[in-house]
């Protein structure tokens, strides 16, 4: 487990860029925004961890139905903007389009970089009620020393880091991103839960590896996916075009068995809600 987490941290540090969810514009108008009547709803968060810490979620209850939340991590390191001027796409709007063909609910956790280069997909990611935006920071630097080779944010750094990522998604037109955080390449420590906690973030890990990143066989990602998860399961993946060629197959063949075998795709706002009803 251990193993497989690394191998797809290292490969979303090598990539830098692990890489990108995107969506076009169009099919926007088939899922219309809540209305601005509707009831506005503070996003369930854990409470925080012992001392004050920020709180780390993996997993839903087990014992709750049969849910999986399927995550896609919107890669873009600070300094990858000269790969895409270059012609590199990091995201992909055709697993977007899938995601909605398909109608399955997901959570986007997307880089403040990744929003800046393209705005146009995040808003409408972000206003799509399919979809959530969550925060993987702006740079995609890593929050601890020794994080698979990717550049390291100082400590005073973390909270300007994840609030800079919230900024970006705003001047992308997305105003209502949720208060939750993936920690580039999923490193983190006692120290950067302690220097975010101001910024009211849950830390959302996984339990399910996808192992998507770099792969061309989506058969492969599929079965280890569906050997993978249980009831209340997060499951991460990327869209990405460039680093993450065959995710879109992949999901394409994960839908439709586990929804064979009872699941209901949800987003991981309604495992962490669900999560915190048991505690
Ligand atoms: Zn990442």
């Amino acid at each position: 487990m251990i193993i497989r987490v690394r191998q797809v941290a290292a490969a979303c540090a090598l990539g830098a860029a692990l890489t990108a969810c995107g969506a076009p514009t169009a099919p926007h108008a088939a899922h219309p925004a809540p209305t601005a009547t509707a009831a506005p709803s503070r996003p369930p968060t854990l409470a925080p961890g012992p001392t004050g810490l920020t709180p780390v979620f993996r997993n839903g209850p087990r014992t709750d139905g049969r849910t999986v939340a399927l995550t896609f991590d919107a890669d873009m390191t600070a300094d990858e903007g000269a790969r895409a001027a270059r012609g590199e796409r990091f995201d992909n709007p055709q697993l977007i389009a899938t995601l909605r063909a398909l109608k399955v609910p997901a959570t986007v956790f997307m880089t403040g970089r990744w929003a800046d280069e393209y705005p146009l997909q995040a808003r409408s990611i972000g206003r799509d009620p399919l979809f959530e935006i969550a925060n993987h920071s702006y740079s995609h630097h890593a929050f601890t020393g020794d994080c698979y080779g990717l550049p390291t944010v100082s400590e005073d750094r973390m909270r300007a880091d994840v609030e800079r990522a919230y900024a970006a998604f705003r001047r992308a037109g997305v105003t209502d991103a949720m208060p939750y955080f993936r920690f580039p390449g999923g490193c983190y420590d006692r120290a950067a839960l302690k220097a975010l906690t101001p910024t009211g973030v849950t830390a959302v890990q996984w339990d399910v590896v996808s192992g998507d990143a770099f792969a061309t066989d989506s058969d492969a990602v599929a079965r280890q996916v569906l050997e993978g998860v249980r009831p209340g399961s997060v499951v991460v993946m990327h869209c990405t075009r460039s680093a993450a060629p065959a995710t879109e197959r992949a999901v394409r063949s994960i839908v439709p068995e586990l929804r064979a075998k009872g699941y209901r795709f949800v987003k991981v706002s309604e495992l962490i809600r669900a999560a915190d009803a048991q505690r």
